[in-house]
């Protein structure tokens, strides 16, 4: 059983601190958080946190490292 896909609209709003203003991202205040908010928007999905300044953004992981 696969639930339905759900419109997806960005990561969870109470995990980030805003957008990166060099690049747009969804930040997050910790390398938990992003991994967390990354895990709620793609469970079984690979994914890593990297920093940005003082912040941290996630990227995904799909086996084409771009
Ligand atoms: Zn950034």
């Amino acid at each position: 059983m696969r639930t339905a896909v759900r419109n997806f609209n960005g990561p969870p709003a109470h995990l980030t601190v805003g957008t990166c203003p060099d690049c747009g991202k969804a930040c997050f205040a910790s390398r938990r958080d992003a991994k967390r908010a990354a895990r709620g928007m793609f469970p079984g999905a690979h994914h890593r946190a990297v920093p940005c300044g003082q912040y941290w953004h996630i990227q995904r992981v799909w086996g084409d490292p771009r």
